[in-house]
């Protein structure tokens, strides 16, 4: 069904593809407020929380049986503990001593939490679990629909308020069209997840959770648009999209300009399983693998066994082309419970990345030594970098730990400005460097890049983050140094010109925007792209910027790839 005229909500798209479908609401946790009054009734508070637990762990229970593999058994060990006859006894006990039925799920979680955490080891792991039950059942218990994305019937637009790294990891990818989020900026992890499994995404859409579940929007991530009940133009556009995406896929030559100038174009990764779904995608290899996801939701680090073995399959899937490896960028927006300090004002300026070496160089030693065994094993020799690194002592830190751990090729991401400043003395002590530009741009536009309100300072098209990039890129150029960019803007087809005008040596991006990013370049010379850098850092303005760089661009790249 059709309606005459479409109503159009706009976001910040993350790659380039489009999709149409019903929407399929994800609700966030209830918030337990814990100055209840006691319940009037205890019999019938009682009663109510049993008939909860029962309702939650009977609809998991129905969701396990249905799923497969990893997701069934989660599902099925949650079900159990929506049905633990200790935890309703805590409860029952609670709303008899004058708690309200939602205080007394909340507090008797929060006790089976604290006692499983202390006991460490596999019941520690499942603290997630039990407080995906509290949610659930206080949900049941207020009549609000039940927490996190639901089970999927039929291909949908999820749509969601936000969604934790948990929520977006057990999404039931063959259902899920496109993504679709209230807050939360294109740098933040929904987004970099979505991209990574070529999921088309657009955030900060302000109004999209007042989108009622089975309407149907047609997605845009090129053009940041949703769509509410798209008439068949745009069904007809969303098509065309997806048709052309399409045909740029067929090529898979590497990376280059129209006269030939390589520019390696490389996949960022964070499992072993996206290593293994883009085995078969025509990248050059990996140049940014994030490990911190390997020990985020844990609550003692991975062992080198377990992280050997990881690397190992990484290296071995991606079967001799380059592998970028960085090392543990725990902190500030990835948080670990046994490393992060508590109690820091201001995480992101903290102790993260490669400072963790200064409390836990353990860590890194270990981390290391896993990678050097991988490396023996698969006989394939990754490139190791280290993030958030400030000075050239500690690009020259990391290089001495790494080698001394028998990496050859190292690296250090260019992240923080002070290390861009300084890139021309940074390069002298390491084999290569990576710029990430969204915490470049976090730390030189003083904006958290997890505030998607801020998004417009947070643009990697500022002149200042561009000042910087380019500054690094010919440090890297002079010494002789590659110099790639692990950022979501390498992403981002416009930009990858300015990127290659400035000197950059390889662009790293989710690997759903590699066809996009290999086409745009393959349409221009070197000598065009240094143009577009050079008309893009004339901006004043973010906006002024994009803008120059953009009127410089193929006709034909722009309207390909909808870029405006
Ligand atoms: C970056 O900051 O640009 C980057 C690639 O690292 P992450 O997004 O993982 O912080
Ligand atoms: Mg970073």
């Amino acid at each position: 069904m059709t309606t005459p005229d479409p109503r159009e909500l706009h976001g910040f798209g993350v790659g380039r593809g489009a999709a149409v479908g019903p929407v399929a609401r994800a609700h966030p946790a209830p918030h337990v407020a814990q100055d209840l009054p006691a319940p009037l009734d205890l019999e019938a508070a009682k009663a109510a929380a049993e008939a909860s637990f029962a309702a939650v762990g009977k609809g998991l229970q129905a969701r396990a049986d249905e799923a497969a593999g990893t997701l069934a058994e989660v599902l099925g060990a949650t079900a159990l503990m929506a049905k633990d006859p200790a935890l309703l006894a805590q409860v029952r006990t609670r709303i008899d001593g004058g708690a309200a039925a939602v205080v007394a799920v909340d507090r008797a979680i929060t006790e089976f939490s604290d006692m499983f955490l202390a006991a460490g080891g596999y019941l520690a792991e499942r603290v997630t679990d039990l407080r995906s039950v509290r949610d659930r059942v206080v949900a049941h218990l207020e009549g609000l629909p039940e927490p996190g994305v639901p089970t999927l019937s039929r291909p949908s637009v999820v749509v969601a308020d936000d969604l934790a790294p948990a929520d977006t990891a057990a999404l039931e990818l063959d259902k899920v069209l496109a993504i679709v989020i209230e807050h939360g900026g294109p740098t933040g992890h929904t987004a970099i997840i979505a991209g990574q499994l070529g999921i088309p995404c657009v955030v900060r859409v302000i109004g999209a959770t007042s989108l009622q579940d089975g309407v149907e929007v047609a997605v845009d991530a090129a053009t940041g648009t949703v769509v509410v009940g798209p008439d068949d133009d745009v069904r007809q556009r969303v098509e065309a999209r997806r048709t052309a995406l399409a045909a740029l896929e067929q090529d898979t030559a590497p990376g280059a300009t129209a006269d030939g100038h390589a520019v390696a174009l490389l996949a960022n990764i964070g499992t072993a399983e996206d290593a293994e779904r883009i085995a078969d995608v025509a990248v050059e290899g990996v140049g940014l693998f994030r490990t911190e996801v390997l020990f985020l939701g844990r609550t003692s680090a991975p062992t080198e066994d377990e992280q050997a073995e990881v690397y190992a399959r990484v290296l071995t899937a991606l079967g001799g082309r380059k592998v970028v490896i960085r090392t543990l960028d725990a902190g500030a927006d990835k948080p670990l419970a046994f490393v992060t300090q508590a109690g820091e004002e201001n995480p992101a300026l903290g102790v993260r990345g490669f400072r963790l070496v200064r409390t836990a160089e353990d860590l890194l030693r270990t981390q290391l030594a896993a990678i050097g065994r991988a490396a023996a094993q698969t006989g394939q020799e990754p490139w190791v970098m280290a993030p958030m690194v400030a000075t050239v002592d500690e690009a020259a830190q990391f290089a001495a730990i790494a080698r001394d751990c028998g990496v050859r090729t190292v690296g250090v991401m260019v992240e923080v400005p002070s290390a861009a400043l300084r890139a021309r003395d940074v390069v002298q002590e390491v084999d290569f460097v990576s710029l990430g530009t969204n915490d470049l741009a976090q730390y030189t536009m003083a904006t958290d890049r997890l505030r998607g309100e801020l998004v417009d300072l947070l643009d990697p098209w500022q002149p200042a983050v561009l000042d910087l990039v380019a500054i690094t890129a010919r440090a890297g150029a002079e010494g002789g140094t590659p110099v790639g960019v692990c950022g979501e803007s390498a992403a981002d087809p416009v930009m990858a010109l300015v990127l290659t005008g400035m000197g950059v040596t390889s662009l790293s991006m989710s690997p759903a925007a590699v066809a996009g990013v290999r086409f745009a370049l393959g349409r221009h010379s070197l000598e065009t792209c240094q143009r577009i850098a050079e008309a893009a850092t004339a901006g004043r303005t973010a906006t002024e910027s994009r803008a120059a760089a953009l009127e410089l661009v193929d006709p034909q790249v722009r309207e390909v790839l909808a870029l405006g």
